[in-house]
């Protein structure tokens, strides 16, 4: 049986503990070694400077090759580490599409930095299939998706922008972060590269920063291999082995945060006090099917309106269960409010244009019980006042 015959659940746990030949140890050691001796002068062993390579950074790098049905996996410091590499695979003179629902910190990079290495980009709604053909330029290199989006779930069809953006020669990056390889595959859906926040799910706990790349083909391994080298920005020995120990409890964590998503957004939708809320998973949500035509769940993630931002204030202030932080995919419930934070710097004007509206809050799920979340939530809507009891 290899490895590729394993259920995730399986891999999660085979790919990440090593029985060691001469201790029996079954986790992969911390190798704190920035260099490794050599036999001698014409003979190099597989490993001779830790930036380019190390043994620990091996193991995860294999595992989350697995997980994502890839040739090769890479791990950065941080996520947008692992954005910024994936990104100079493009020359001057070149031209990206970016989806329009993308991760703050990727817009930033397209816009203020791209444009000073000569890297023009369009950001078009990469779902509506009229609008991304009419970007396509000559130069054209890669069309970047996040799907669903943040922080209003936005579903994009994967194999329609692959088709599409293969059709012109182009290759297709995927931020997976928000559905893990658990819940989504998107090199099995003709994505060319996949990209991951390890800070979130992967790694689970709101500890570590990290990052991840995944490649199909062994060209682009070679090329992100070759520009993980030069720039440098590899993950830390220590954190690859955190890495690792957030992954073998990945599938069980993600799956019950899942659980708990979509129980929450049942009972959201049926408050008074809730004018909307965007779950992938929701049968009445606009992109159910195709979430459901590509990926296994609906994850974590939600968002729901409460109408205002005083409520926003009132809720946050009630709230006793879920912490009130950025980021997400962690197993504390965490609670955000994109207009001040991960969307802060869009005007209003440009936040509404997308549905990040006043009122909008998004929710994290962790693995807490979700009747106490539920009842956290019932007594925090009871004191803003607007809240029929509703069991
Ligand atoms: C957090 C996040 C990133 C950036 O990752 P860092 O580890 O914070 O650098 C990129 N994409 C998505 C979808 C994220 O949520």
């Amino acid at each position: 049986m290899s490895i590729e015959d394993l259920s995730d659940d399986t891999k999660v746990i085979k790919t990440t503990t090593r029985p060691d030949p001469e201790t029996g140890a079954i986790n992969p050691p911390i190798q704190l070694s920035s260099t490794f001796a050599q036999p001698d002068l014409d003979h190099f062993g597989k490993y001779d400077y830790t930036r380019s390579g190390n043994p620990t950074r091996d193991v995860l790098e294999e595992s989350i090759a697995a997980l994502e049905h890839g040739t090769r996996g890479f791990a950065f410091s941080t996520g947008m580490a692992a954005i910024s590499t994936a990104f100079l695979t493009l020359h001057q003179g070149d031209h990206v599409i970016v989806t329009s629902d993308v991760y703050g910190g990727t817009f930033r990079l397209v816009t203020q930095l791209l444009p000073n290495y000569g890297i023009d980009y369009t950001f078009v709604d990469c779902d509506d299939p009229a609008a991304l053909k009419a970007a396509f330029k000559p130069n054209t290199k890669v069309v970047y998706i996040e799907t669903p989006s943040n922080p209003t779930l936005k579903v994009t069809d994967i194999r329609q922008v692959v088709q599409i953006a293969h059709q012109h020669d182009a290759l297709v990056f995927a931020d997976n972060t928000f559905m893990t390889p658990i819940f989504q595959k998107p090199l099995d859906l003709g994505v060319d590269l996949v990209l991951h926040s390890g800070t979130k799910f992967l790694a689970g706990h709101s500890d570590i920063l990290a990052g991840l790349i995944v490649t199909k083909t062994k060209e682009l391994g070679d090329a992100i291999y070759f520009i993980q080298n030069a720039m440098g920005a590899t993950l830390g020995i220590s954190d690859c082995w955190l890495l690792l120990r957030g992954i073998k409890t990945l599938s069980v964590r993600v799956k019950a945060e899942a659980a708990n998503a979509l129980a929450i957004s049942k009972w959201l939708q049926a408050q008074p006090i809730v004018e909307g809320v965007n779950y992938p998973g929701l049968d009445n949500f606009a992109g159910h099917d195709v979430q459901f035509s590509q990926a296994t769940s609906g994850g974590a993630v939600l968002s729901f309106d409460v109408g205002t931002e005083d409520n926003v204030r009132k809720l946050v202030k009630e709230l006793k269960i879920p912490v009130f932080s950025v980021s997400l995919g962690a197993v504390e419930t965490i609670l955000s409010y994109p207009p001040k934070m991960s969307h802060a710097e869009l005007t209003p004007e440009e936040r509404h244009a997308c549905g990040i509206s006043d009122g909008l809050l998004r929710l994290s799920v962790g693995v807490e019980d979700v009747e106490d979340l539920e009842a956290d939530f019932q007594q925090a809507f009871e004191k803003i006042g607007v809240s029929q009891l509703q069991r």
